[in-house]
């Protein structure tokens, strides 16, 4: 049976990032893809121009619809935008109790703009991360849930998994792509007890809008049918796959898409 998957996130009209890049994601990993908006973004390859975050209680209701018709197997929570968002997010699936959730922190864009009001970081860290399967921070994202100032290195990225994993996920995958001067991009995976490094050779491309997103829509694709470390591995060479193909687009003039096939 194919798997049901639902994305809970913001939009990119531009179709590099948010619940665009999710679909096409879920669509390309054979699973069948449902999607719940919290924002609809302007923006396109070049930055984020505005956004306006949907009522929560819509935003619930949109989550009930789904589930109150569909089998879902697995989640992916990525910009919720505000406190109250997060908290009718936390509410809905408290009360549907879906298998598996990935969390991905989503805080700020590559061109700087906040996809998260600062103030709901605290809603975030204590209603949704305890609820999450796995959680995706980067480096940033990393720093601002522990309330950390750091320059990162390796050893401090493993160091720091567990002070991450203490927030309440079941795993954390801590990902180190934001790391200057290494020709790896190396992420660990952590579960409270042990920590599995994954390293992948560093790509060097402009076509790098929507990676997270791209990530950890991958990562629920997979959740329906393998644990928590295989589907992290799957996903890592799917989003592989998808930067050395991104080549092959013309889509604006900014940080192109991944190409989703
Ligand atoms: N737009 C939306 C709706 C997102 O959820 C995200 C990140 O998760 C982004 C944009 C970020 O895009 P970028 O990869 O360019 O930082």
């Amino acid at each position: 049976m194919i798997a049901n998957v639902l994305t809970i996130a913001g939009t990119d009209p531009s179709g590099g990032a948010g619940i665009q890049a999710d679909i096409k994601t879920f669509s390309a990993l054979g699973v069948y893809a449902t999607s719940v908006i919290t924002a609809v973004v302007a923006q396109n390859t070049q930055g984020v121009r505005s956004f306006v975050a949907l009522e929560p209680q819509f935003v619930a209701e949109q989550i009930d619809a789904v589930f109150d018709d569909v089998r879902i197997d697995a989640v992916k929570i990525g910009m919720v935008a505000n406190a109250a968002i997060a908290e009718a997010i936390a509410a809905r699936l408290r009360h549907h109790r879906p298998h598996n959730i990935v969390l991905d922190p989503v805080m700020v864009a590559k061109s700087g703009h906040h996809l998260l009001d600062p103030e709901a970081v605290a809603s975030v860290r204590d209603l949704l991360i305890p609820l999450a399967t796995v959680i995706t921070p980067n480096l940033p994202e990393a720093a601002v849930l522990l309330g950390i100032e750091t320059s990162w290195s390796i050893a401090e990225m493993k160091e720091r998994a567990s002070d991450l994993a203490r927030l309440g996920s079941e795993w954390v995958l801590i990902k180190g792509g934001h790391l200057a001067g290494t020709d790896q991009s190396v992420d660990f995976l952590h579960d409270g007890k042990n920590t599995i490094e994954l390293s992948a050779p560093r790509i060097s491309t402009d076509n790098d809008h929507g990676t997270g997103c791209t990530l950890s829509a991958a990562i629920a694709a997979s959740l329906p049918s393998n644990d928590v470390p295989e589907s992290v591995r799957r996903a890592k060479g799917y989003m592989h796959e998808a930067l050395l193909a991104s080549g092959k687009l013309d889509v604006g003039h900014g940080h192109g898409p991944l190409h989703h096939f």
